[in-house]
């Protein structure tokens, strides 16, 4: 079964710290260690870049095209989806999109938003998407968390009547409740052995993993040479485990396949993606 490998390509004190600090060259820095992981394991993920840090650094948006790799849309400035609103949302998508497109020379057909925040209050952002020409939305979290998340709604991948398809984050469930796995904190967290059983685990269910990363998560001297105040909590939770990404990786990369969003889709038989008015409907 093909998995999918998805990269978030932003800048952490740009993304999680203040959205009105420059991106800096960390971030292309940490994305050349990801491609070259990725270039040993012959393997290609979709990599949904952040407009603001294409506009800043436009040939690492081409290097990544270059070997081969899918670029999705990740917004513009990484401000949440349900604070921007409507209006702001569908400029954030023609601006990004637009500019990938030129960038890259290639058609940008999925978006993932800042922070998996497509939620209950910002389902409107679904149709936007449609209607601005995208095919897919890989940003609904089908678990409710502190921040983020909706409950009660599929685990698997559909199809809405818009005809945007919907690939949410994974999930398993133990002891009657979902649990994230395979993704940012929870990949760097979760013993091995216990991301391997959930990626089995979503295998005998015929649901593709979804695994999420942003380039930071290889970088473990950030948050000594940072000029910027964080808190402890922060740079626990942010910062754990970082060193040891590059191995996770690499071995989660030989013991199962792996590609972009695009090459699972066109592994996916059209029937198997059922149809839903909303997400909530097809829970
Ligand atoms: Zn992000």
């Amino acid at each position: 079964m093909l998995h999918a490998l998805t990269i978030d390509v932003e800048d952490w004190p740009q993304s999680s710290l203040n959205h009105d600090l420059p991106i800096t060259e960390r971030a292309v820095h940490n994305t050349r260690t990801m491609l070259e992981i990725f270039r040993r394991h012959q393997t290609h993920g979709t990599f949904f870049i952040l407009g603001l840090l294409a506009e800043k650094f436009p040939d690492l948006v081409r290097e990544i095209a270059a070997d081969g790799h899918e670029i999705g849309s990740h917004g513009y400035s990484h401000k949440a989806v349900f604070q921007i609103g409507p209006d702001a949302f569908r400029d954030e998508i023609k601006r990004s999109v637009g500019l990938l497109e030129d960038i890259s020379g290639q058609p940008v057909r999925g978006y993932r938003a800042p922070d998996f925040s497509i939620t209950e209050e910002s389902l409107w952002a679904l149709d936007i998407l449609a209607e601005e020409g995208l095919e897919y939305d890989s940003s609904i979290f089908p678990v409710r968390m502190r921040r983020y998340g909706i409950d009660d709604v599929p685990r698997h991948m559909y199809r809405l009547d818009n005809g945007l398809i919907e690939i949410p984050m994974s999930t398993v469930v133990m002891g009657g409740r979902r649990w994230p796995v395979a993704g940012g904190g929870y990949l760097r967290l979760l013993p091995w052995a216990l991301t391997r059983l959930a990626i089995r685990r979503l295998e005998s269910e015929q649901i593709p993993t979804i695994v999420y990363l942003h380039p930071y998560e290889v970088d473990p001297a950030e948050f000594r040479e940072i000029d910027h105040p964080v808190s402890m909590k922060t740079r626990l939770t942010q910062g754990l485990n970082r060193r040891h990404i590059a191995g996770r990786l690499d071995r989660m990369l030989s013991q199962f396949r792996f590609g972009s969003v695009a090459q699972v889709l066109a592994e996916t038989s059209p029937e198997t993606l059922t149809a839903a008015t909303s997400p909530v409907a097809a829970g």
